[in-house]
């Protein structure tokens, strides 16, 4: 059994490019992370395939991208100025600065071993800026902490200019900041991040039925995904957890080694929502129901995923390490959708460069994400591929001049099978089915 551990996760990240802390020429901006070649491609599977899944689960799911920068107005109305705040001690002899939820204050300071607490204190974690050169309140805007309100502030908008009725969906995938006062366990709890969320507009007699059939649907994108479903678990929230405006919340948890943790929430949030800025917009967010000829706030039901948390979950859910041929490798055993590289292509030696290269590029202008190597011996080429969880590795040898045929090497079985050049492309796409 593999012990995966966060620093094998993070160091592997570090080693193959997928992601690196941000700024760290300059000594590292804390809870903040840029991704290299490889994450980006392996974020960008995610989206598509987190949008494939909403789309295929119910008709009529709108897309939209809000803006980053919010009016305080939204945030007044949404409780987020208010509300929107974690609990935090600091501790008077070291400075470090605590979540008061997350440790015990009858004990010493973790940091240092002595016993100074302050009072603990609400620390709203919004990112509060300026827009423009005036500095008084009416200038006070925030970056967006999640991405939902941007839709909700638009619902009457996208009605009005998009020919759906209720029941109907907005989805939006972007980046939300909350300045956490303990940023941690790697890309799990960052200050910027990236979220995927879908708003439900329903009336008030299906919500919760639509949030069961949302339920299903989610769970059955996680099995799309090929994660272990061992460690993934749906957990309702009970009455002491609800949101005051929330009827029911699952979370979608996942068994990391530091504890099964939220990675995605699914809420019916009633009518809070559109009521909170119908009252403090003063405009009219009802619909008039040609049924029943009466006026009502549509309910909502919401499913938000972080990107860069999926991605830590994928990663450790993925992370192997076995024994090849006497050697230690690590592999990644990344669904192919999710895997950044699709398949490899590797010439045994220099002198067969050129037939291999024409091959790699005719699968590559059909739109594959593919690599081609030709440094080191095979065996090494094959544990970078491993590293990077790319599922299949081509090899052309010299019996490949004669018999038009190349090596296919299978990722997790470590399997190989001589199959013919022609029937490259559709080995790949049968595997990313
Ligand atoms: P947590 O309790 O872990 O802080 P939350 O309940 O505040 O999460 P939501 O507001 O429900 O989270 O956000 C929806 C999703 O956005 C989360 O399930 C998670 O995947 C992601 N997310 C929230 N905060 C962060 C963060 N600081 N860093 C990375 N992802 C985050």
């Amino acid at each position: 059994m593999t012990q995966v551990t966060l620093d094998k996760i993070h160091a592997l990240c570090k080693r193959r490019g997928f992601v690196f802390q941000s700024a760290s020429i300059y000594g590292g901006l804390n809870g903040v992370y840029d991704f290299g070649h490889l994450g980006v491609l392996m974020k960008n599977n995610i989206r598509n395939e987190w949008t494939k899944s909403i789309n295929t689960s119910f008709d009529d799911i709108l897309s939209f991208e809000g803006s980053i920068l919010g009016s305080s107005a939204v945030w007044q109305a949404s409780g987020h100025v208010e509300n929107f705040t974690d609990p935090m001690v600091d501790c008077l002899n070291c400075k470090h600065r605590f979540r008061a939820d997350e440790i015990d204050l009858n004990k010493a300071c973790p940091n240092c071993g002595q016993k100074k607490w302050t009072q603990a204190r609400q620390f709203n974690l919004m990112f509060k800026t300026q827009l423009g050169a005036m500095e008084d309140d009416s200038s006070v805007a925030y970056l967006r902490p999640e991405t939902a309100q941007s839709i909700f502030i638009n619902f009457k908008n996208v009605l009005s200019t998009y020919r759906v009725k209720i029941p109907f969906g907005i989805s939006q995938i972007g980046k939300a900041f909350r300045n956490e006062i303990t940023p941690k366990q790697f890309l799990f709890r960052t200050r910027e991040f990236e979220q995927m969320e879908i708003e439900w507009f329903c009336k008030p007699e299906t919500a919760l039925d639509d949030f069961k059939k949302w339920c299903d649907a989610r769970k059955k994108f996680y099995e799309s995904l090929s994660l272990n479903q061992n460690k993934i678990r749906f957990r309702a929230h009970d009455k002491t957890e609800l949101a005051h405006y929330s009827k029911c919340t699952s979370d979608v948890e996942y068994e990391f080694p530091f504890g099964w943790k939220e990675i995605e929430g699914i809420a019916y949030r009633g009518d809070f929502d559109l009521s909170q800025h119908s009252k403090f917009s003063g405009k009219d967010l009802a619909v008039f129901d040609e049924e029943t000829k009466q006026s009502y706030i549509p309910h909502v039901v919401e499913c938000s995923v972080g990107v860069d948390r999926l991605f830590l979950t994928l990663l450790f859910d993925a992370y192997n390490e076995d024994i090849v041929e006497g050697e230690e490798r690590i592999v990644l055993k990344l669904s192919p959708k999710i895997a950044p590289i699709k398949a490899a292509f590797f010439p045994l030696v220099k002198k067969l460069n050129e037939p291999m290269e024409t091959i790699y590029k005719e699968i590559k202008a059909k739109g594959y994400s593919v690599e081609f190597d030709e440094s080191g011996s095979i065996g090494k080429r094959y544990r970078r591929q491993d590293e990077i969880g790319t599922p299949l590795c081509f090899t052309y040898d010299f019996d490949s001049l004669q018999d038009d045929k190349v090596t296919v090497r299978n990722r997790d079985t470590t399997q190989q099978e001589r199959i013919s050049i022609d029937a490259i492309e559709e080995y790949i796409k049968k595997v990313l089915k």
